[in-house]
Parts: C-alpha cells; structure tokens; sequence
C-alpha cells in the first residue's frame, strides 16, 4: 500500500460479541472499517457499532471465517439491508446452508486462499486452519506495519497457520474451554470428542501453551476469544495462561496485554494506532 503519513494514521479493533453463541468483530482505519464474521443479528451489529459511533457506511465488508451459525447468523439480513460485500473462499461460500444463500450474489467477493487482497486500506490475507467445517480460514491483516491476526475456531495450530499467529501485532486467538470443566461436564461422548479433536476447538491449556512457547517481542495486545458458555469462565482462562507462563518463567509486565473477549457484547475498543 502507499505509504500514509502516521500522524493521519489510525487503527481501532473491538470484539462486539465473541463465542459459541457468536462473533463478530470490527476493524477500522481513519477512512473504513471491515467486519470479521456476522453471526450474530444485524440489528444487534448495528446497534453495537452505533453506540461506539461508527456509521454502517463506513464498513467496506464483512470477512467470514467459515459456515458454522455462530459466524453467519446476521449475514443475510445484513448484506440485504446494507449491500455490505461478503468476502469469503469459493468453499466457505458453497458451504453456507439454504436460508443464508438467499445472500444475493452481487453481495459475494471471492477470495482466493494464502494470497493477499486489498480492502479498504488493509492488506487482507485469509488462512485455512483446522476445524470441522467445509473450509475455515483465519485471517492476517496489515495496515501500514500494524498486522493483526484472528483465529476464532481451530482444533489445533497447524504448522500453516502458526506463522500468522506469530507475525501479529495484536492476535485474536480462540481459547475455547477448560479442559476440567469439559471432561467432567453434561456434554455427551460424542461432543466432548469433538470438540477436543484436532478439528474442534482450542483449549484454555493449548492457547496458552502456544502463546508461552511463542511469544515474541511484536506480540503487543493477546485477545483471548470464543468461550464455550458451558466450558469455560474468564478467570480460568487467565489462571490457565498465568500459570503456564509461570511455569515457564515468562513474567508479563504489562505486555502484551492480555484481553478476555465478552460472549455477548463488545469489548472496549484497542487502539493500535
Ligand atoms: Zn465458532
Ligand atoms: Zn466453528
């Protein structure tokens, strides 16, 4: 991109809803902002960005990460009420279910995989990691030197998407459930083996472990997102990553900073810029 004088430049992230119930997540610069999946209701994304002043005509585009309901929820009555563009893999794209194809086509931007595009000012580069959907992706966005990395959904880090999440200024990984809670929880057999799989989700224990293994001197802001409502609390996701920090002696002072990102309603804005 061209080079942008820093005293104009400017870069604001929030989470206005992230978990099991759905995430939606907003970027924005001086000029636009973009969208990080919609799953849940337009109403409620418009309601939430309204009252951190952002206007609707602002968002240039809404990036979805994959088909699963907690990411698409609000999809199709947002495109249709606001024309935003959905951008998206060919795979995802297919992989949406019947009442969310009703998404005009005109609304639909295919993206190609591990290959950057540019959207409102942002390098974008979406990533597959492994999750049991059709297709999901992650997504590396850069701004100027700023990069940010979301990865909401994955059972495992894999060797592809690892390089992503180390290159981030500010990283959005999932840290799903504990693993106690999980075990010893009412889910059924079945579910518990899913979610535990490579192809499920992200534990409290496996985020941190990455994360402790890690973390590098660009690592400034870690967002720890999509908890489990039943698995899951904030405070054992930090007891989780505090003590394996400390048992690897990694002491914070305050960075990166560390967020636990709300289920149901956003989390304050991050200024990168
Ligand atoms: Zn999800
Ligand atoms: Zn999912």
């Amino acid at each position: 991109m061209a080079p942008i004088a820093k005293a104009m430049m400017k870069l604001n992230f929030c989470s206005l809803s992230s978990g099991s119930s759905g995430n939606c997540y907003y970027l924005g610069n001086e000029f636009h902002g973009i969208l990080i999946d919609a799953g849940i209701s337009a109403t409620s994304i418009r309601r939430f960005l309204k009252n951190m002043d952002i206007s609707m005509q602002a968002i240039m585009g809404v990036l979805i990460t994959h088909n699963h309901t907690d990411h698409i929820k609000g999809l199709e009555v947002l495109t249709r009420k606001t024309g935003i563009p959905a951008f998206t893999t060919q795979k995802v794209w297919k992989s949406i279910p019947g009442p969310q194809k009703r998404i005009s086509s005109d609304c639909i931007r295919e993206i190609p995989l591990k290959e950057k595009f540019h959207l409102a000012g942002f390098d974008i580069e979406a990533f597959p990691v492994c999750h049991d959907a059709p297709e999901t992706v992650g997504y590396h966005i850069c701004y100027g030197d700023k990069k940010i990395t979301i990865a909401t959904d994955l059972g495992h880090i894999c060797q592809t998407a690892a390089p992503y999440i180390r290159a981030a200024n500010l990283l959005v990984i999932e840290s799903n459930y504990d693993e106690e809670m999980l075990v010893n929880g009412h889910y059924p057999h079945y579910l518990k083996t899913r979610i535990k799989s490579d192809h499920g989700h992200l534990g409290n224990h496996q985020a941190s472990a990455f994360l402790a293994e890690n973390i590098g001197d660009n690592l400034k802001h870690i967002c720890l997102a999509h908890l489990s409502k039943n698995n899951n609390t904030p405070e054992l996701v930090l007891q989780t990553l505090q003590r394996t920090f400390s048992e690897r002696g990694i002491i914070l002072n305050g960075q990166p900073k560390i967020s636990v990102l709300n289920r149901n309603m956003p989390t304050g804005m991050i200024r990168l810029i």
